[in-house]
């Protein structure tokens, strides 16, 4: 089915249903809150729906407005009797159910239409009634913001998206993009450019975003790239926050969020893994410059996956290494490995 067709079927499940819920991944980002926030507020402005927000966790300080003026909640108790109101659930900005986390049984178990709006690789399509996916797009936001514009009652205007929703959108693809920084398509300019001109206060957007660090987390940057980060002479930066970096510093788990894109600042640097110790795990998130796939290594050596230049995973104790104090040298080896594989391999 064309995308105009499944928009148009999206549209008529949308005049059916008068509860519709949204759910996006666990340890939510601002595309997630992003596309979470545009796709309720248009249910609820345009389409008189009692449209509500369900995110697995907290957002990051810095992104929590994306969600004002949104009903939404991230409790598990308060979600599961929103679902068992729910005519119509959407589920944005991931692939596999798997990444709804806290959220997950809740999920699967919902009996009615789920439909997926993407723009990660290998989506499940059978978890779902209706699958809109499309990798090559910023954000969720973009590919939410292009299904808006095909809605008949917005029927290709920007103007008449609500603002609340087309601030959202902005937000949530300027995140993802590291503010225009990777992943810019033409469509993400045009988008950018189309919700300008109706009137989002882009520079607001980017002060709320970027213009409220508090000082601790600018000082652990500076600790994170003086004592943490090491550098390999295969060209991968490799960084393990633990626990007591997050206690020393003052720091929650979501406030070292983009700290693994500096190193791929310095000249050489083409893979940047950052790993950080969250009670028996560590999770992983992984960067990379074009040419090398964050992806790959994610998939095969850290339970993980997600796109091309960034990806993410987990390391597991014991299965993957004895104890916490073992991180490093695993990453390293296995970061080490795998860019002399890729080496040999284009050779
Ligand atoms: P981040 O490093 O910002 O946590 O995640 C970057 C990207 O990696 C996410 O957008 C998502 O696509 C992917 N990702 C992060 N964690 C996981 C994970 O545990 N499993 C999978 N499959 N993908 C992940
Ligand atoms: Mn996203």
């Amino acid at each position: 089915m064309n995308e105009d067709k499944k928009t148009a079927l999206l549209s008529s499940w949308i005049d059916e249903a008068a509860i519709i819920t949204t759910v996006s991944h666990g340890r939510p980002d601002g595309d997630a809150a992003g596309s979470s926030a545009a796709m309720a507020g248009y249910l609820s402005a345009c389409r008189g729906k009692d449209a509500e927000v369900l995110l697995p966790g907290p957002l990051p300080e810095s992104a929590a407005f994306i969600l004002d003026g949104t009903t939404n909640t991230t409790d598990r108790g308060d979600a599961a009797l929103r679902l068992q109101r729910t005519d119509l659930l959407i589920c944005l900005d991931f692939n596999t159910i798997s990444r709804t986390e806290e959220l997950e049984d809740l999920i699967r178990a919902y009996p009615g239409r789920k439909v997926l709006i993407d723009h990660h690789e290998d989506p499940e399509p059978d978890s779902f009634d209706l699958c809109f996916s499309d990798t090559r797009v910023s954000s969720t936001c973009e590919l939410l913001y292009r299904i808006l514009l095909a809605m008949p009652d917005i029927n290709g205007d920007a103007g008449r998206i609500p603002a609340p929703s087309a601030r959202a959108l902005m937000a949530g693809m300027t995140t993802d993009t590291n503010n225009f920084a990777n992943s810019v398509f033409p469509g993400t300019l045009r988008m950018a450019s189309e919700l300008l001109a109706a009137g989002v206060d882009r520079d607001d957007i980017i002060d709320k975003l970027y213009h409220s660090e508090r000082p601790n987390r600018l000082a652990a940057m500076g600790d994170m790239l003086s004592e943490r980060m090491k550098l390999l002479p295969c060209g991968a930066a490799v960084t393990v926050l633990p626990q007591a970096f997050y206690d020393r510093h003052g720091l929650q788990d979501g406030e070292t969020e983009g700290f693994v894109n500096m190193p791929l600042a310095i000249k050489g640097i083409r893979l940047s893994v950052l790993a950080r110790e969250d009670g028996p795990l560590f999770r992983v998130s992984i960067r990379s410059r074009r040419g090398t796939s964050a992806r790959l290594l994610a998939k095969a050596d850290f339970h993980g996956g997600g796109h091309e230049q960034a990806s993410g995973g987990k390391i597991l104790i014991p299965d993957d290494i004895p104890s916490p104090d073992s991180a490093e040298k695993y990453i390293c080896d296995i970061t080490a490995r795998f860019l002399q594989q890729q080496d040999t391999a284009k050779n």
